[in-house]
């Protein structure tokens, strides 16, 4: 068994306090002989022993007790509790002893000849000091002293180096019996065990302490505080939980360690970025290796500025994620704590750097999201500005347009009707080409009025009974028919259910699908308008046996301005906006249309609305 880390420090506190706060005696007091005490009576001590021994939380109250009842139960007049700590000797119970006898037995404790006395595996009992060879060197030493016999317990935690010794010193030349030496052996074994305890409690209060710190560091680095404050206390709660004096932070930025978060860093330090290939902190980044100094003044990577401020011991352990080192988390001790860190701590603090190093990541990529959106927004609303600009031209230019394209008519129609005279068949022809083609002009002003106004939505939603509206365009859809030699078809379920949408727009719709229907249908053709409902839907179609449209541009007609034939020699008249229109229109109103054509056979497109109420 390891001793417990709290263990030695419990145990060096104890003597510094006896050695300063709690001087024993110089004098030894004046000494009574005890009478010996029977083996009953040696028992009831050592259980009241016991339970004192249990009850106890301090291990400088241990060494009390148990020196106290070592002189109860042995008769004796002195007593003592040595304790071995890393080469130096420590005494927190001394009972009955001078100042310079103990001094000098702590100088003696090492020489070759009284080895065996001081650290013993078994009691040593010495009843008579001047006839025992064992005490030949000290038997003046101790007969100045004053006493004549003594006994020597090993302080021997199972499993364990020994710790000390316990020595009850009799001044009346009394042999120690067996009885004396199992007594003693019991109290010395009784306290061993319970300082067991002890250190055992006080780890598993540390180990409770440091998994609470550990929680909190988990649960720092998973808040959704901002990431300099999360470092800043990552750092600082881990500088506690392994009792480093101070530390540092450093991340990778534009290949350089940037020094962040000083934490109990002497404030006239001046932190500067590690340029590549520099320092301790290059070095751990660069291996992605946690480097530990343990002798900082005489690294060969110590910065004397460092050194001044007095910093003994290092831990440098990296912040990584997956294989990348993104930074350093810097720990170190100064002059006031010395201490090494040990193989937990840095076991810790290498996951702790692991943790932080996907609590960066997380950070950096939710940064890096919250930058693509914004620049996403930035895009859509400029897009949507533009829309806006478009928009208001095509209003602006369409308005202006208006009123001198109805002038223009107005006189062209009066010149044709004879109204202001007679005019030549040539002139004749020359007006009717004027009043065809600003009659076209009408129609495409009033094709990007009618998009316009589809796209930004602004559409009535009335119930429309689609039978109807189909019969009441028929007739005219019949002149149109006659006029071009074309037949017309119709079948038309009647009262298909309602829709919900602008009758306007969905007329404009239809007329824009029959005229192009009877446009690119060649004389005795068939035009044929259906309407049937299906599935919560209406369907219209309107299909010809026309010229039909390549597939190659099928999926291209709807686009604005597009025609199949357009060129300047082109047949047919028309502004290529008519089917961009109908698809605005049909989505408007939550609808879907589909072509399908075939060369030299015909055209159909399907038009599929929702029934009002869905
Ligand atoms: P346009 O004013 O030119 O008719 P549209 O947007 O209405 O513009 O139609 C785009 C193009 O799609 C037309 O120029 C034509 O080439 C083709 N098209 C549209 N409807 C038909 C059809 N029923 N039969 C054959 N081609 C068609």
């Amino acid at each position: 068994m390891n001793q417990p880390e709290t263990g030695q420090a419990a145990l060096s506190q104890t003597s510094a306090e006896s050695r300063q706060g709690k001087p024993h005696r110089q004098k030894p007091p004046p000494v009574t002989a005890s009478p010996p005490l029977t083996t009953e009576e040696q028992q009831t001590i050592l259980v009241q022993t016991a339970k004192a021994l249990l009850a106890t939380s301090s291990p400088e109250d241990l060494w009390h007790i148990m020196a106290d009842a070592s002189r109860r139960v042995l008769a004796a007049e002195r007593t003592a509790v040595f304790l071995y700590d890393a080469g130096s000797v420590i005494y927190p119970v001394v009972e009955g002893l001078s100042e310079g006898y103990i001094t000098q037995m702590c100088q003696q404790n090492q020489l070759s000849s009284t080895l065996q006395l001081w650290y013993p595996q078994e009691p040593v009992i010495i009843n008579d000091i001047y006839s025992d060879p064992r005490t030949e060197l000290l038997h003046e030493v101790m007969a100045a002293e004053g006493f004549a016999a003594f006994a020597v317990f090993p302080l021997l935690p199972p499993d364990h180096e020994l710790l000390g010794v316990l020595v009850v010193y009799r001044d009346h030349p009394q042999p120690f019996t067996t009885e004396d030496k199992a007594a003693g052996q019991m109290l010395t074994h009784m306290a061993t065990l319970a300082l067991n305890n002890i250190m055992l409690l006080a780890e598993t209060r540390l180990s409770l302490a440091r998994e609470q710190q550990l929680n909190e560091i988990a649960r720092t680095l998973a808040s959704a505080l901002d990431l300099p404050t999360i470092l800043d206390h990552v750092l600082r709660l881990t500088a506690n939980i392994v009792e480093a004096d101070a530390g540092l932070l450093g991340l990778v930025i534009d290949h350089q360690v940037m020094m962040f978060y000083p934490y109990n860093v002497p404030a006239h330090i001046v932190l500067r970025p590690a340029p590549r290939g520099r320092g301790v902190a290059w070095e751990v980044v660069q291996n992605c290796e946690t480097l530990h100094i343990k002798q900082y003044v005489s690294h060969h990577l110590a910065q004397s500025k460092w050194i001044e401020v007095g910093v003994t011991t290092l831990l440098a352990a990296p912040i990584t994620v997956t294989d990348l080192c993104l930074g350093v988390l810097v720990l170190f001790n100064l002059n006031r704590s010395p201490k090494e860190f040990t193989a937990r701590q840095i076991a810790l603090v290498e996951s702790i750097g692991r943790q932080a190093g996907v609590a960066i990541q997380h950070a950096r990529m939710y940064a890096e999201a919250n930058q693509r959106s914004a620049a996403l927004r930035n895009a859509l609303n400029r897009q949507a500005e533009l829309d806006d600009l478009k928009n208001k031209f095509i209003q602006n230019v369409s308005h202006e347009l208006r009123t001198p394209l109805g002038i223009i008519h107005g006189h062209a129609e009066l010149l044709t009707l004879g109204a202001l005279g007679e005019i030549q068949p040539r002139q004749r022809e020359s007006v009717d080409i004027i009043s065809r083609r600003v009659r076209m002009l009408i129609d495409m002003v009033d094709d990007l009025t009618a998009m316009l106004s589809a796209e930004t939505q602004e559409m009535r939603r009335e119930e429309i009974n689609m039978s109807l509206l189909l019969y009441s365009m028929l007739d005219e859809y019949r002149l149109q028919a006659h006029k071009v030699g074309v037949v017309l078809k119709a079948e038309i379920t009647d009262n298909v259910p309602m829709i919900k949408g602008d009758i306007t727009h969905l007329r404009r719709a239809l007329d824009n699908l029959t005229s192009n229907a009877f446009k690119f249908t060649p004389l005795g053709g068939t035009v044929t308008l259906r309407l049937w409902p299906e599935d919560q839907q209406i369907i219209i179609e309107a299909a010809d046996t026309g010229i039909g449209i390549p597939e190659g541009q099928l999926s291209r007609i709807f686009e604005r301005f597009y025609q199949v034939d357009g060129g300047v020699k082109r047949q047919h008249g028309g502004t290529g906006l008519g089917l961009a229109l109908v698809k605005e229109i049909v989505e408007a109103h939550r609808g879907q249309i589909f072509v399908t054509s075939k060369l030299g056979v015909g055209t159909t497109f399907q038009i599929i609305l929702p029934v009002a109420g869905l």
